[in-house]
């Protein structure tokens, strides 16, 4: 194995996703490709047939070529943690470090074997990194610890000014690696993470992508969002200029040594996956720090759609877990909200945070509040007149989302009182929004709508009536009623009549009332 990818590595410049090109699967090969897929949830055949080193796009603005960098940038360590990766993702990670990084700039890479099952990944793995002509150390846990925990080992036993994680499926392209050094270098508060483009999980094509921020959606799940106005005319025009973002994907990011173990480095309390990322991001802003996205720093990493490991104790404990913790410690009275989102996580045991509360306090951080006005103002509604679900008199069902993204019909299902999809706010705008979509209404008759808000009133503006208990759409002054005619799945829109069928209760969980 190590000899043939030595050959592909020098021999295959011509060969299969050169250039970030997709690599199509001879049909002849489809069954024991999708075989394949199962095992680390992307294209393993795909990425086994291109060269560890294989050429990439330069997809960075063009002012970003010819950037000058002060060569007095701080030297990084590459902290790489891996569970059962597979050898052709985790090496080409390693190989785009090494080829696209100036070498006086990287101190070493650290590659952390979270307690992974496959042979390939030992003794290989060790051969294989001991020929590199970079200092490439591979350490492990001695169990099973979660991205977070072994994270943690990689930064404690590296040794560069600046720690830059990478997951283990990602590829560094040309001038990735100054962007990040050069934010970090003179601002040791700033934790900076590239512009991050996507490497198809399913051909391996490497796409550039226009740079979005980190957001999170109500059950604390990070998002893309788009980039405010405000954000734009801050950096007037420059595409070069980095852009201050509210949260960060987690994966891929720099900072400074000194500054990782001054911020309280991670909740070491967190386990496998999840949440993390948006616990650095809080702590980060609340306790006076910045984060960026460098944008002319490129680097491509493999979206799953599913994660290819197990969750010991399940995947939604777990996650439910993380995220509990750093709402008892970031959020403050805003803790209620997110409880009403996802009711699973106020009864997840969670631990103790006693040292994280104590952190908070040493750092002197400032509130949830503060972040929630100055730095994410569209995370939440701030006032709203009812959080919960939506539930019709008539037929006592409940609007649901159905797990259905912007542009979609919304839906009625019967109420589960599980949160998530059924959870709707009447905001102050008189909105009736969940997550960033909000019920819209085009033309008389329906259909109702979940459109991206936009905060212009118009065709998503709706009158609540608290003792006729009815939901008037504004613009066609007709009222939200119980699903009728073919389409049971879905509420229709009627002249107003104050039917039980158009009266709905808006259920108000934790939170004081604010009247209208
Ligand atoms: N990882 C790990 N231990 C775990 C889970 C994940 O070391 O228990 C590693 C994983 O191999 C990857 C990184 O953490 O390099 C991030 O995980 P993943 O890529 O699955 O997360 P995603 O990018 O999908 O958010
Ligand atoms: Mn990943």
């Amino acid at each position: 194995m190590l000899d043939i990818s030595f050959v592909l590595l020098y021999l295959n410049k011509d060969g299969p996703g050169e250039g970030g090109t997709p690599v199509i699967i001879p049909k002849k090969d489809e069954k024991k490709m999708k075989e394949m897929f199962k095992i680390n949830e992307f294209n393993l055949m795909a990425s086994d047939m291109i060269a560890l080193n294989r050429t990439l796009p330069d997809v960075r603005p063009e002012g970003c070529k010819n950037m000058i960098y002060p060569n007095d940038l701080p030297r990084t360590s590459v902290v790489i943690v891996f569970h059962n990766e597979a050898w052709s993702t985790l090496l080409r990670t390693v190989h785009s470090v090494i080829d696209r990084s100036p070498r006086a700039l990287l101190e070493e890479i650290v590659l952390v074997d979270d307690a992974s099952q496959m042979d390939f990944l030992k003794l290989p793995l060790d051969e294989y990194v001991s020929k590199l002509e970079v200092p490439v150390r591979v350490v492990r846990m001695e169990q099973r610890s979660g991205l977070i925990r072994a994270r943690l080992k990689g930064a404690s036993v590296s040794t560069g000014q600046v720690i830059t994680f990478l997951d283990a499926h990602c590829e560094c392209t040309t001038g990735w690696l100054e962007p990040l050094l050069a934010r970090v270098g003179p601002n040791k508060r700033t934790v900076v993470s590239p512009a991050i483009d996507v490497i198809s999980d399913d051909t391996f094509a490497y796409a550039g992508s226009d740079v979005q921020l980190g957001g999170f959606s109500w059950n604390l799940h990070f998002n893309w969002v788009p980039i405010p106005k405000k954000e734009m005319e801050r950096r007037k025009g420059d595409l070069t200029l980095p852009f201050r973002t509210p949260t960060m994907a987690g994966g891929l990011f720099s900072i400074d040594r000194d500054y990782f173990q001054e911020i309280g480095t991670y909740d070491a309390g967190m386990d496998i996956w999840g949440g993390e990322n948006l616990e650095m991001s809080f702590r980060i802003w609340q306790c006076g720090g910045t984060l960026e996205i460098a944008a002319c720093s490129h680097v491509g990493h493999v979206f799953r759609k599913a994660a290819p490991y197990t969750f010991p104790g399940g995947r939604s404990h777990v996650i439910h877990k993380n995220s509990r913790r750093l709402v008892e410690v970031w959020m403050d009275e805003f803790k209620d909200f997110f409880f009403t989102v996802s009711p699973e996580m106020a009864r997840v045991d969670y631990g103790n945070i006693t040292s994280r509360l104590a952190l908070r306090r040493k750092l002197q951080c400032k509130p949830f509040s503060w972040y929630l006005e100055t730095v994410y103002p569209d995370a939440i509604p701030r006032h709203y007149y009812s959080l919960g679900e939506v539930r019709n008199v008539d037929t006592d069902k409940c609007l649901d989302t159905r797990g259905r993204k912007a542009n979609k019909k919304v839906g009625i299902a019967n109420c589960h009182g599980q949160g998530g999809n059924q959870i709707f706010s009447y905001t102050a705008d008189k909105e009736i929004k969940t997550d960033s979509l909000c019920l819209d209404v085009a033309k008389r008759g329906g259909p109702v709508m979940m459109i991206t808000c936009h905060l212009e009133k118009g065709n998503q503006m709706w009158d609540y009536d608290p003792e006729k208990l009815s939901l008037i759409h504004v613009a066609t002054n007709q009222c939200l009623d119980k699903a009728r005619g073919k389409n049971r799945k879905a509420p229709s829109m009627r002249d107003c009549r104050h039917s039980y069928s158009q009266q709905w209760l808006l259920h108000n969980a934790t939170l004081p009332e604010i009247s209208l």
